[in-house]
């Protein structure tokens, strides 16, 4: 094998080479960043952060008692950590609580479908509403069709969203569920229930915001697993009028959330700091163990093994934003009070704990040697560099878009939308090498961006000859 390929490589047309030595030279990373990134791999700090919230306190929708003892822990366990300025800045949410859910089939075929109400969703009485089902291949012939082929009617959007890496399919087919409601709403449905946004075949309905908008009158909407929708699919494939039965009971009212913030100060406190983050909210159907207690444990990790290390140039500041899932007010909250001062980078890990495959960043051309020293950095840990234009991040995107820079480190989402928003999203999800693969590619990440690391001055040990 080895011939061959010396015979091919010896056959290939010059251009070839002739590219490669346009490339830029290639950059040397600083040994002691990657002795940092290298002791990451064996990182403890992620997972005991990850499996202690899941366990503690479990489920922690945004506003609820629950994401109040979330904070409480989350300030208990970055004080123990040793960070600095720890603290709460809360802000209030419409928040709420779930009831007794269930869909049935009342005719031709009785039967019970697994069902989630969505986030917002408009409630039902005990009783439910009870109406025949109009189904839809997608959202926009929902939107094409005539009020009268909706009114009084369960309507059903039927729409697969296929899995991908990079998880970029859940922007287009999440449609019904952000849309969907809306739209029903204003033909005069009595009720919507979609196929649930994921890419499992598990009876885990996946949950997810919605808002009624432009007016419309909130109506119980509902996601169905994916093997319930697609037996409403059969049952109304053997073309008899089918009617659905929709119980979502539960409560919605005013409750406080809030963002955990925490700091490692740095050397030059007049320079603009590094904000990393994720969501310490989760839904209430799983313990967010994906979604997002890895995110929080990860960012923490990376900037907990940076203030093992000694002091930063630049402040690294850690922020566990509230009540993402129900609108990023968490990233609002920020925005608000910060999101004008100038930041060095801001980063955020929320999309799971699988491999990190890809940097991209969006620092500015006068910083693009940066840039490329993080890539340079991550390369060892099969991390290619992508965009030196763009950057991401759920509760920073609005920042990111008025002009902070960042830096997007993009984990797998093969699986991602499997458990995304279930009950099934729980810490035995998590694999560990993967995750400490992340804090790796974190910690060499802020170890470049914090602008060096001084050792803390220590009593110097008695000379031996
Ligand atoms: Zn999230």
């Amino acid at each position: 094998m080895k011939h061959c390929l010396a015979a091919l490589l010896l056959a290939a047309p010059t251009p070839l080479f002739a590219q490669a030595a346009e490339l830029p030279p290639p950059v040397a990373v600083d040994p002691r960043v990657v002795a940092l990134r290298d002791a990451a791999l064996d990182d403890d700090y992620a997972w005991e952060i990850t499996e202690g919230l899941t366990t503690e306190i479990g489920q922690r929708l945004a506003g609820s008692p629950a994401e109040a003892r979330a904070r409480a822990w989350a300030v208990a366990k970055l004080f123990a950590l040793g960070f600095s300025n720890v603290r709460i800045e809360s802000f209030p949410v419409q928040t709420g609580t779930r009831g007794t859910e269930s869909a049935e089939v009342v005719a031709p075929f009785p039967q019970a479908l697994v069902v989630n109400a969505l986030g917002g969703s408009g409630l039902t009485g005990p009783e439910g509403v009870t109406g025949e089902i109009v189904a839809f291949d997608s959202v926009d012939a929902l939107r094409l069709a005539p009020d009268s082929a909706v009114r009084g009617k369960i309507v059903f959007v039927d729409h697969h969203m296929p899995a991908n890496q990079d998880g970029s399919g859940y922007g287009q087919f999440g449609a019904p569920r952000r849309q969907g409601p809306t739209i029903a709403s204003k033909k005069g449905a009595i009720a919507i229930v979609i196929r649930s946004i994921g890419t499992d075949h598990n009876r885990t309905p996946h949950t997810g915001v919605m808002t009624f908008s432009d007016g419309a009158k909130p109506i119980p909407a509902g996601a169905l697993s994916i093997p319930d929708a697609e037996q409403l699919v059969r049952i109304l494939k053997r073309g008899k009028p089918v009617t659905m039965r929709l119980r979502l009971e539960g409560t919605h009212k005013m409750g406080t959330s809030g963002n955990v913030i925490a700091e490692v100060p740095g050397r030059d406190l007049s320079l603009p700091p590094i904000l990393v983050g994720g969501h310490l909210d989760s839904w209430d159907l799983g313990t967010g163990a994906i979604d997002d207690a890895a995110g929080v444990a990860i960012a923490t990790a990376a900037a907990k093994r940076i203030m093992d290390a000694g002091r930063p140039l630049r402040t690294i500041r850690i922020v566990w934003f509230g009540s993402e899932e129900i609108g990023l007010f968490g990233g609002e909250d920020y925005r608000a009070k910060y999101g004008k001062q100038p930041h060095h980078a801001m980063l955020e890990s929320d999309f799971g704990a699988d491999k990190i495959y890809k940097v991209d960043s969006k620092l500015g051309a006068t910083r693009r040697d940066e840039a490329r020293m993080i890539g340079a950095a991550l390369a060892p840990l099969g991390i290619v560099t992508g965009s030196f234009e763009e950057a991401d991040g759920s509760d920073i995107g609005p920042m990111l878009e008025d002009g902070q820079p960042g830096v997007g480190l993009s984990q797998d989402g093969t699986r991602y939308f499997d458990l995304h928003h279930t009950s099934n999203d729980t810490l035995d999800k998590i694999d560990a090498a993967q995750l400490r693969q992340n804090v790796a590619a974190w910690t060499a990440t802020l170890a470049i961006l914090s602008g060096g690391i001084e050792p803390e001055a220590k009593p110097s040990p008695p000379k031996r000859r």
